[in-house]
């Protein structure tokens, strides 16, 4: 059987511990046997991000701007315990927000429905995405404890001087105060990128702010998501037969718990931290769950939402055996592969990346899955699978399909 080809190359960023190790039983097991994979290669694993002093993190984003698609393993975000483990030169930033910064992308994540691992809310039948804003806010905040009596203001002074005070408060004892703050372009980039996933994936699109409390900072992202709406994509999604809806996030939340699912929930920074931990929680585990950076421009970087399984990591370092759930880094590759194929018109690359997903699937509901959902599934007849046996046996699944 001749292997599929491809015409452009994939944007692959290698990354660290348990995740490096099943990323190449991936490659060798699942990919290389059927695609003449062609790949550029960045190995952002935390040596060789220390030899490079991180240039390679920002070389593999220059790549994914140019190439289109990208598909990145779990990498380490150094903490002084990692400076000493890794004899690292500085305390490097985290990869994916070097790598969010310079796409402006972003995040979408979505869990991976199996029959036999069924999510908490009984109702939730498909999958529910996720979009995280990820600038400003309170990640972006500045505070003040006061400890006594006083006035606090906010102030804004314009390029030209122009002064615009506020009273926030006059404390007549200890309080504290909180300064945060957001800026269109970032919202406006939220705002398109939300709206091309929703195009992209055709799921309709629910955003929710606290509008009615807030009435300008919350209101404000309300205004520029309908005024981009009316007037760059409602044509469109009026021709997809697409909608969008603008809720107050209370009413969405309550909403999400009755819904079936098969929307992307758009949040703000703070909503979408928390909900996010909620939704991929309720929907069973977080090795189940993918994850994508998307610019407004149209660039996608696909990866698992776990890290680097660094427990499993030193139990294979000791000659351990692991049973590490590779599904989110698998889905990782196929998404990628989907979207190179659907850029290039390589129908048969989108089509080996669905049939990968549904042999992926079809092994875990035969019963056949790493220890993580063994201990959660209803399935009966469970063989819990070691870290490279679970690849093995999703091969024999594709191979017989
Ligand atoms: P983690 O890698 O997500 O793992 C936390 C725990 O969740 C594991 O110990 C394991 O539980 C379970 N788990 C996660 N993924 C699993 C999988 N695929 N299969 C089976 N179990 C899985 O988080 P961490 O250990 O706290 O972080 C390790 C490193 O990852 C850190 O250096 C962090 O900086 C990095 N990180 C990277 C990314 C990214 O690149 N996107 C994201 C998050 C964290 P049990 O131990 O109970 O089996
Ligand atoms: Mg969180």
């Amino acid at each position: 059987m001749s292997k599929i080809a491809m015409t452009t190359p994939l944007v692959e960023m290698d990354g660290d511990e348990m995740t490096r190790i099943l990323w190449k039983m991936i490659k060798d097991e699942l990919l290389t046997p059927y695609i003449d994979l062609k790949t550029e290669y960045y190995d952002l694993g935390l040596e060789h991000r220390n030899e490079t002093d991180d240039q390679v993190t920002k070389d593999s984003a220059e790549a994914t701007k140019k190439y289109g698609v990208a598909v990145k393993c779990a990498t380490i975000t150094p903490n002084a315990a990692r400076v000493e483990e890794y004899k690292l030169k500085e305390m490097w930033k985290s990869p994916n927000g070097t790598i969010r910064s310079m796409l402006d992308g972003t995040v979408f994540r979505t869990p991976i429905i199996v029959k036999g691992i069924e999510p908490c809310v009984r109702n939730w039948e498909k999958p529910i995405t996720l979009a995280r804003h990820a600038y400003g806010d309170v990640y972006k905040n500045v505070e003040i404890a006061a400890d006594g009596p006083g006035k606090a203001e906010l102030v804004f002074t314009a390029a030209d001087g122009t002064e615009t005070r506020k009273t926030i408060q006059e404390f007549d004892g200890p309080g504290v105060i909180q300064g945060v703050h957001n800026t269109k372009k970032s919202i406006e980039s939220f705002a398109r990128a939300c709206f091309n996933y929703a195009l992209d994936t055709k799921q309709e699109l629910w955003f929710a702010t606290k509008d009615t409390i807030s009435k300008t900072y919350d209101h404000t992202f309300k205004d520029i998501f309908q005024e981009i709406f009316d007037t760059e994509y409602k044509e469109k999604f009026d021709a997809a037969g697409n909608t969008y809806f603008y809720t107050l996030i209370d009413d969405a939340v309550a909403r999400v718990m009755k819904a079936k699912g098969g929307f992307i929930w758009a949040c703000k920074n703070y909503d979408g931290d928390v909900m996010s931990d909620m939704v991929s929680s309720a929907f069973g585990s977080l090795a189940m769950m993918t994850s994508v950076l998307v610019s407004p421009s149209g660039v996608y970087e696909y990866e698992a939402a776990h890290g680097t399984v660094q427990r499993h990591y030193y139990k294979h370092l000791a000659g351990e055996e692991t049973s590490t759930n590779s599904v989110a880094t698998i889905f990782a590759w196929t998404g990628a592969l989907r979207k190179r194929g659907e850029l290039d018109g390589n129908a048969e690359l989108s089509a080996f990346a669905d049939k990968l997903e549904k042999a992926t699937i079809a092994t875990i509901e035969s019963g056949r899955m790493t220890k993580d959902l063994a201990l959660i599934t209803k399935l009966e007849n469970v063989q819990v699978q070691n870290s490279e046996g679970f690849i093995k046996e999703i091969k024999k699944t594709l191979e017989a399909m």
